[in-house]
């Protein structure tokens, strides 16, 4: 049996990530090659921590899923 003193709920630790998440949504079409094409552009901004690029990639998904 673990031994508890106090059971302190602390909220999980939550990254200020809300505004990208947001910036960065999209559903790029796994058989299109120019969703993909943007998505893969998208994470590779993401990773160097563009997000302004990254999320005119995520646009670019995002414009290009509504004309599939
Ligand atoms: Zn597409």
């Amino acid at each position: 049996m673990t031994t508890k003193h106090k059971t302190t709920q602390e909220p999980p630790v939550v990254l200020p990530t809300g505004l990208d998440a947001w910036l960065l949504d999209c559903a790029p079409v796994k058989d299109c090659a120019r969703c993909q094409s943007e998505w893969r552009q998208l994470n590779a901004a993401k990773n160097k921590g563009s997000i302004t690029k990254a999320a005119k990639h995520a646009r670019n998904v995002r414009d290009h899923a509504g004309g599939h």
